[in-house]
């Protein structure tokens, strides 16, 4: 396979190599001032289908739109880029904009960082008791940025919001403390934007400290869409490989949760052989992706982009609803859409695929499955339920909300029956001291 280079493009270099308007360039130029923008060289040349760039998914995916800000924002920062003003103007004026894009969704920034010996663990969150979350510092960059990003505040240099530690043996010594936990999930940014000798001493110090408890060793990544050449041509791909080699063989489940948000993102053949040489480490790939309009908001996109995953051997996993934070207008839709979109792909695949559970809304309280619509007593309704509750108790019971075409997330809905709470919003006041 030809090796590949790993180029980072700025909107100047890509205005030299591809033939983007003006005004184009510019809207990237004001939109990329908020939104963190970052490409490279593979999704340039192998994912975006530049003869219809205005459309395709992949380029909307990773490069600024015109309509992510809203207009009065975009045109404050069009306004000062024109008249040339300076740095820390244009940075005073994105980091206003920034607050009001909603940066710290479900609470992320204050109610899950948890405590070891009463002192807070930045770099980790820990919200389900099975599972917590671990965000190296060196992971918290990724290969391209997508432009829906909820983790957008980590790229923009608001660093006394960055969540990130160092510190591997705090890691270990918290999950030793908590003997509910199982799962480390490496998360950032992307884990896999570390160099493996980093990554191979967080995995030493855990694989050392032979924790009963831990079962599952976690890494988000959306390295396979944006580089897959991380696990074959990069310097240390080998070296990675042999550390999640070295996790199977120490008896610990590695799962590689995968990032894809469209099926063209699995038709390369860099791709395909990157699944199969992290397959034959013995890790199991699973696959989530946000329901996105102007990306995936089709069920034939979902329909062959499970097959597609399932083909190559892995396992779908989770379908999301777009958070409630930066360019959310520009990409949600209905929870209605959601749910006709990932019932018609879903019933088209073949059980082997249907281990996808969604729509889902990853939201303050837990992950709120939107499982259908009915009727009681001539009243139309959501039925919902919790796959991950802040309190265990709270899932696998359903719960309605009042039937609303409108509504996009779960702050929107009202629930049923004239009820003024959903049943877990008492609790809810309760857990959320820190
Ligand atoms: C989604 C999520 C997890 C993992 O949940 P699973 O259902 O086990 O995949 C863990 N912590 C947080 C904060 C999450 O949002
Ligand atoms: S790869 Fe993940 S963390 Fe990185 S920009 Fe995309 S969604 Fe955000």
């Amino acid at each position: 396979m030809k090796y590949k280079s790993y180029t980072l493009y700025n909107y100047r270099e890509i205005k030299q190599l591809r033939n983007l308007s003006e005004q184009e360039m510019f809207d990237i130029e004001v939109v990329g001032h908020v939104l963190p923008f970052k490409t490279n060289n593979y999704v340039v040349d192998q994912l975006i289908d530049w003869d219809n760039y205005k459309d395709d998914p992949m380029f909307i995916l990773n490069f600024p739109q015109r309509g992510m800000l809203p207009d009065e924002a975009y045109n404050n920062m069009a306004d000062a880029i024109k008249r040339g003003a300076s740095r820390s103007e244009l940075s005073r004026i994105a980091a206003d904009i920034r607050f009001h894009l909603n940066p710290h969704p479900a609470g992320q920034s204050t109610q899950n960082i948890p405590r070891l010996n009463g002192e807070l663990m930045r770099g980790m969150q820990h919200k389900y008791n099975e599972t917590v979350l671990f965000f190296p510092t060196q992971g918290q960059t990724c290969h391209a940025y997508c432009t829906f990003c909820f983790r957008w505040p980590q790229f923009v240099k608001m660093d006394e919001l960055k969540f990130a530690m160092n510190q591997g043996e705090l890691l270990v010594e918290y999950i030793r403390s908590k003997p509910e936990i199982t799962d480390v999930l490496f998360t950032g940014g992307d884990p896999m934007t570390m160099k493996a000798s980093v990554f191979k001493t967080y995995i030493d110090l855990l694989l050392e400290a032979d924790l009963p408890n831990l079962k599952t060793i976690r890494i988000g990544t959306k390295s396979l869409s944006f580089w897959p050449y991380r696990y074959i041509t990069d310097n240390d791909a080998g070296e990675m490989l042999g550390v999640f080699q070295k996790i199977v063989d120490s008896g610990l489940h590695l799962a590689i949760m995968a990032h894809f948000n469209h099926h063209v993102e699995l038709k390369t053949d860099i791709v395909k052989e990157a699944v199969s040489r992290i397959r034959k480490t013995g890790a199991i790939i699973r696959t989530q992706s946000p329901i996105l309009r102007h990306i995936n908001d089709r069920s034939s996109v979902w329909r062959e982009m499970w097959q597609n995953q399932v083909e190559l051997g892995m396992v779908p996993y989770y379908m999301f609803l777009a958070r409630n934070t930066g360019a959310i207008s520009y990409f949600s839709i209905p929870i209605v859409s959601a749910l006709d979109i990932f019932r018609n792909a879903y019933s088209q695949i073949s059980g082997i695929c249907r281990t996808v559970r969604g729509p889902i809304m990853s939201s303050n309280p837990g992950k709120v499955l939107v499982s259908g619509i009915t009727e009681i007593n001539g009243s139309k309704l959501f039925v919902l339920s919790f796959v991950q509750g802040r309190d265990a108790t709270w899932v696998k019971k359903p719960f309605f909300g009042e039937y609303d075409k409108n509504a996009v997330w779960l702050d929107d809905l009202k629930p049923a029956f004239d009820e003024n709470y959903f049943f877990y919003q008492k609790e809810m006041e309760g857990i959320c001291v820190n």
